[in-house]
């Protein structure tokens, strides 16, 4: 054997499962059938500007010891995540907070938000008459009533599934917390940013001094490259990966529709979502804000945008985001008996758990593993 492990997929969980095995003086190989490095946190460079080719990635983390060791491959900017939302030409600060509430109703105390809050929930309660939410619209009227769910919730979520949302079950939207501070930092952990440089430092990062192979599918010479490993790290397509032998696991999709401007700032922020159901993108991701504050806007005089179309997936497209539905997770459940029966092959990373995963508990995970 040429290599203690193939490691098929150059993604987040390869690449940092490569990084560990090399330093612990394992052979490994890296190969991918892309022609780039990096799975979807890949960007390319256009006008100077790192364009996340993939959709936006944002890295957030509580996990100290992860966060440590991302910026000790590469350090991280200030990046903060302050999405606005645009319903039919009105700006909403993102996610729901006294800002969102002062543009909506132009309250000016906690007091007055949480008084309008509870008497559009309190309405909504009364139409169920005592009943449980039965659907995803009955249940986000419960939970933060008409005014916010119609502008806010109810076109994108439509859009996001490509189905109404009296269509879609209510297990979906668990919680929708509304905060009482004037707060647009979207999420709650302790850190988050941005690699500075770009993503592709981060993997280059966790990939130097190791083998890799780019444009090499592992199914193309499947024969060949079970043969060359004692193991293999496999992060592709459980389902691609046992022959389709129970049928095909099902993804959403995304098309990106990406546009170079002449402009050095087209909206002013990294990400603005599109919450009526009449415009048909999800969002616009300006990309240059997730690297480039202040002054280094207009340093760089043109910009890149991506329009993001959220769609069904069919075969050939790119699996996104596995469907948590009754038959995509018993059909994930039966391949992943089959890969108990696999003691060589170690399954990780989005597609070969079939689980979303953001990025940090990828590395979380992989940081975890026993490598031997
Ligand atoms: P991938 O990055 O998909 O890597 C798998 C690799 O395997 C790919 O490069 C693929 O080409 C390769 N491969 C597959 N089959 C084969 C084969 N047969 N032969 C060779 N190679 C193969 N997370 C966050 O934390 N923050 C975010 O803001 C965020 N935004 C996201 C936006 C979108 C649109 C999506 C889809 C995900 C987002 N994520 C985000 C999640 C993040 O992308 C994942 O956590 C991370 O990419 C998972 O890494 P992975 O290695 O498992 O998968």
């Amino acid at each position: 054997m040429m290599y203690d492990y193939l490691i098929v997929g150059a993604g987040l969980f390869g690449a940092t499962f490569a990084y560990r095995a090399s330093r612990q003086g394992k052979r490994c190989l890296v190969i991918d059938k892309r022609p780039h490095l990096g799975g979807n946190v890949y960007c390319e460079q256009v006008e100077g500007i790192n364009v996340h080719k993939y959709g936006a990635h944002i890295f957030h983390t509580s996990n100290q010891e992860v966060w440590q060791f991302v910026n000790h491959i590469v350090p991280f900017n200030r990046y903060t995540n302050s999405p606005v939302a645009n319903y039919q030409g009105r700006l909403y600060n993102l996610p729901f907070n006294m800002n969102t509430f002062y543009q909506m109703w132009g309250v000016i105390t906690p007091d007055e938000a949480q008084r309008m809050i509870e008497a559009q929930k309190q309405e909504a309660q009364h139409q169920l008459n005592g009943g449980e939410p039965s659907n995803l619209e009955e249940q986000a009227l419960t939970l933060v009533g008409r005014d916010i769910y119609e502008k806010l919730i109810k076109g994108y979520t439509e859009k996001q599934w490509g189905r109404p949302c009296k269509e879609l079950p209510a297990f979906i939207i668990k919680r929708l917390p509304v905060r009482m501070v004037f707060d647009n930092n979207y999420f709650n952990d302790s850190y988050q940013g941005i690699p500075i440089g770009g993503y592709n430092k981060l993997i280059d990062g966790l990939l130097e001094g190791v083998e890799t192979r780019t444009n090499t599918d592992f199914f193309a010479d499947r024969n060949y490259w079970e043969g060359v490993a004692e193991k293999i790290v496999f992060t592709g397509k459980i389902d691609e990966f046992f022959d389709y032998r129970f049928g095909q696991l099902e993804y959403r999709t995304v098309n990106f529709e990406q546009q170079t401007l002449d402009t050095p700032n087209y909206q002013g922020n990294a990400v603005v979502n599109y919450t009526e159901a009449q415009v048909p993108y999800t969002r616009i991701i300006e990309h240059k804000h997730f690297e480039m504050f202040g002054q280094q806007v207009y340093d760089v005089p043109r910009t890149v945008i991506s329009r993001e179309y959220s769609m069904e997936w069919k075969p050939g497209m790119e699996p996104y985001y596995p469907i948590n539905d009754e038959r995509n997770n018993q059909l994930a459940e039966q391949y992943r008996q089959l890969a108990h029966d696999c003691p060589n092959v170690i399954f990780g990373g989005r597609l070969a758990e079939y689980r979303y995963y953001d990025m940090a508990p990828i590395v979380e995970k992989v940081l975890k593993m026993k490598i031997e």
